[in-house]
């Protein structure tokens, strides 16, 4: 059993990372000391269902031993080496299977460790290109209301949580929010596509002042994650796309948290028929593995940087840039995905898993809004507790599963492994957790 002391030391030594570490007085820490499968372990016995992917990085489980082994064998031969003036097969394989998943559209891959600074990278990127085609007025970017793109400085510039830019607004140099095609938003008589054609009317008419100013737009395709899975129609991501070709502005396809089969194609904007300019990917890329996160580009952007003068090159790196062990993770990953038709699979589990949460929530007389899309399901719930997340995250723990509302919206996000006793113990879980929040 885990003694108090290592929850004791680790509340002393370790700084938890969106925490008020004050909580951690009344509000233990939960060790964890083996993960397999869906199952998170204590070494009480005690288990979890991990339903939110381990913060939506996990794909394919814990554990999962074909990405073990994957590890392993490259861990024999290279773990890291600086990748300017240096390359390896795992970066180079990775490169060119991102590339073809695109169709060829977005041949460039440019590495990081994590989401924020994929986001940065791409920032940067859009930026440097407009100054290198000698227009040096755009430097400006637009995101959506409720956007989140990581929490670095630069990328808050981007990120529309009042928690998390305020106290840091005087080092933030804030872009501007145009109106979210957010599909709750719908009128009377509305569809959700209507929904979506009214936030691009609202982007149309900010660019058509601004666009001068505006090197991107970026966006969370389809579904805006931490501001509570907000999910909105496809159109919108045409009409996104329509109006950023119009201007000349990037559009910069933030694939994070939707990327990697989450909303049922590999890559969310698939399902709207477009390409961005950038793409960022993070998160389940290494299959939940490894720190890993890249940038996708265009060859017109590309292009932009190539020439004889270094000055014009993007001089911009990580240290752990393409880590060859994190490569190997997602080239495992990848692989899983073509051995077992993983997205055709996942037709099937997305419905099963939608379908019970339906049962057990459509007629619940405090849920709204019950929505999903692909692997993710959601529903926000009408409640006046302001301790209702935290409230309904212990007691789901009490009921053997890791459910983690954002505020007041409960949302499934499991590995694609999930079957249907998983899916039952989750909903059930999750009834539990949300009678006992509400009392
Ligand atoms: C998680 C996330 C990020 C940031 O990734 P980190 O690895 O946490 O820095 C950026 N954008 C989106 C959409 C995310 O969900």
């Amino acid at each position: 059993m885990t003694s108090p002391r290592l929850l004791d030391r680790s509340r002393r030594a370790v700084w938890h990372p969106c925490t008020q570490m004050k909580s951690h007085e009344t509000l233990p820490l939960v060790p964890i000391t083996r993960g397999e499968g869906v199952w998170l372990y204590d070494d009480t016995g005690r288990r979890f269902l991990d339903g939110v992917s381990a913060w939506w990085v996990n794909l394919f489980g814990h554990c999962n031993p074909r990405i073990n082994a994957a590890i392993s064998e490259q861990l024999e031969t290279l773990e890291h080496v600086m990748l300017a003036g240096f390359t390896h097969a795992p970066v180079v394989e990775l490169s060119e299977r991102l590339s073809a998943l695109t169709g060829h559209q977005l041949g460039h891959a440019f590495y990081a460790s994590d989401g924020a600074s994929a986001t940065e990278i791409a920032l940067k990127m859009s930026m440097h290109a407009w100054r290198n085609l000698g227009e040096t007025g755009k430097d400006r970017f637009i995101s959506l209301a409720g956007s989140y793109h990581g929490e670095t400085v630069g990328a808050l510039a981007v990120t529309d949580v009042a928690l998390f830019r305020d106290a840091y607004a005087p080092l933030v140099r804030a872009g501007t929010t145009v109106p979210s095609p957010d599909a709750r938003q719908i009128e009377p008589g509305e569809t959700e596509e209507d929904a979506a054609e009214r936030a691009a009317h609202a982007l149309a008419h900010y660019l058509a002042e601004h666009h001068e100013e505006i090197a991107a737009l970026i966006v969370e395709p389809l579904v805006q994650g931490a501001s509570g899975m907000v999910m909105y129609h496809p159109h919108y991501l045409r009409r996104a796309r329509e109006l950023c070709d119009q201007y000349r502005v990037h559009l910069i396809a933030d694939e994070i948290a939707v990327g990697c089969g989450r909303t049922g194609t590999f890559f969310a904007c698939e399902q709207a028929g477009i390409w961005p300019d950038l793409m960022c990917l993070s998160k389940g890329i290494s299959g939940g593995y490894l720190p890993l996160s890249l940038v996708l580009s265009t060859n017109a952007i590309y292009d932009c940087f190539y020439d004889a003068d270094v000055t014009r090159g993007f001089l911009h790196s990580h240290s752990y840039t393409g880590n060859p062990l994190a490569c190997r993770a997602a080239l495992a990953t990848l692989d899983i995905f073509e051995a077992d038709d993983v997205l055709r699979a996942n037709i099937a589990r997305a419905q099963a898993l939608g379908d019970a949460v339906r049962a057990a929530f459509g007629g619940h007389p405090a849920v709204r809004h019950l929505r999903q899309r692909g692997m993710i399901v959601a529903f926000d719930v009408d409640t006046p507790r302001p301790d209702f997340a935290q409230r309904f995250f212990a007691a789901g723990l009490d009921h053997g599963v890791l459910l983690r509302p954002l505020g007041k919206t409960v949302y499934f996000m499991p590995p694609y492994i999930v079957d249907a006793a998983d899916i039952a113990h989750l909903v059930n879980g999750a009834s539990a957790a949300l009678q006992h929040a509400l009392s």
